[in-house]
């Protein structure tokens, strides 16, 4: 007899759990998109996501998932034979390079591996070697979501002042805005590509682009841009429709709006306060089960781990079985393994991520930690034991 029944929980890096306040400002009937309510509430909505991003600068919205994010931002500033620089730590910064070959810019990979973050003096070698300054810009992820890498974005662009270059530095936050610290002016970041479904709790369905006005320079400067992805009009609209190409995302908004409020009323710092705590509580019942067995936290130095998700390694035999086990026995879904696969393990099935990002709090992450443990009793998985007394304690 399983022990599912309840409501579950996707404990999976994006989709992220939806808070009820999300879903029922969504459950309505269509709003009008030509007066009243919805066009009103667009400055309250670009000023909270700005506030999300600790941005002054520009904020647009697409239609789009994260993947449409990647492309919205790069047709604004790479044009074809443009050349970028793509720091890898995973699946990630892969793919948005991926995203800016098909724009056809050519890319300079510089690749860190899958277990830390890159270097300042990496970077800055890279950009030192660049002595034609063609590389436009960097391409960098904030949290890599496939192996929990996080890149510390001041020190990327403190590298590209010390090579006197005029790069501009792009981050991926689509996994970490809303749970990680991020300060997109203080950084100096020029381009910010975000989505709903992870720390901003609501369903897939929108990207979001913001920009500086140095980017906006560039993009400017571009022999051309298509319509749709143009961010001009939308960072500046004349008209409602603008902001979104065409018919607006009419009921993402109103959970975005529900969103916005929750995060802002606990307040940006407290949001983050609470990712580190929970991450915290889980990194301590990882590192007590891998004194006694095979779990191992893929980043081995926490100043390097995401708080909105940690990817594990337990090996093949028991990495299936354990997901088989908390979705079949106890409703809780844990994240696959993405983007490592082995010759020894070519479905990644040694892998596992739990995600922590968005609505989570202390009883969910307790619940998610006893589940596994009770996965690993009911598996025989060996183990350190005190995981759960050592999350506890994390907690207290
Ligand atoms: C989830 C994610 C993406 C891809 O987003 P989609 O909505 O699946 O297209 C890209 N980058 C990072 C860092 C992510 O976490």
């Amino acid at each position: 007899m399983s022990a599912s029944g309840g409501r579950e929980y996707l404990a999976i890096p994006g989709p992220s759990v939806m808070p009820d306040a999300v879903l029922r400002a969504m459950h309505r009937a269509s709003p009008n998109i030509y007066a009243g309510e919805l066009p009103d509430m667009m400055p309250e909505l670009i000023s909270g996501l700005k506030a999300v991003a600790r941005t002054e600068q520009n904020a647009t919205i697409y239609i789009a998932n994260g993947h449409g994010a990647w492309e919205a931002a790069l047709s604004n500033i790479l044009a074809e034979g443009d050349q970028a620089l793509g720091i890898y730590n995973g699946r990630f910064g892969v793919g948005w390079a991926e995203v800016a070959r098909g724009l056809g810019a050519e890319v300079i990979p510089l690749d860190c591996g899958l277990k830390t973050p890159a270097t300042g003096e990496a970077l800055e070698a890279a950009l030192r070697a660049d002595t034609a300054g063609k590389i436009k810009v960097v391409l960098c992820t904030h949290v890599d979501t496939s192996t929990s890498v996080k890149n510390n974005i001041a020190e990327m662009r403190a590298a590209i002042d010390a090579a006197g270059h005029d790069a501009l530095l792009a981050v991926d936050c689509i996994a970490s805005l809303g749970c990680d610290h991020f300060e997109m002016d203080a950084w100096g970041v020029d381009v910010m590509v975000a989505a709903s479904q992870k720390g901003l709790m609501v369903p897939p369905g929108l990207g979001f682009v913001f920009f500086s006005d140095k980017a906006a320079a560039v993009r400017a400067a571009m022999p051309r841009v298509s319509l749709y992805w143009d961010w001009t009009p939308r960072a500046n609209p004349q008209a409602f429709w603008q902001y979104f190409a065409g018919t607006a995302p009419t009921h993402h908004l109103y959970g975005l709006q529900a969103s916005l409020e929750m995060l802002h009323s606990e307040g940006m710092e407290a949001v983050w306060a609470r990712h580190a705590r929970m991450a915290g509580a889980i990194w301590a019942a990882c590192e007590t089960w891998g004194q006694g067995g095979p779990l191992k936290l893929n980043v081995a130095e926490r100043t390097h781990r995401s708080c909105a998700v940690t990817a594990l390694h337990i090996g093949v035999e028991h990495g299936l079985r354990l997901r088989q086990w908390t979705e079949g026995e106890a409703g809780l879904t844990l994240g696959i393994g993405l983007g490592m696969s082995t010759p020894e393990d070519p479905e990644g099935n040694g892998f596992f991520r739990i995600g922590h990002m968005g609505h989570i709090n202390a009883q969910m992450v307790m619940g998610t930690l006893g589940s596994i443990e009770a996965a690993f009793s009911s598996l025989n998985v060996p183990r350190g034991s005190g995981a759960l007394e050592a999350a506890a304690a994390a907690l207290a």
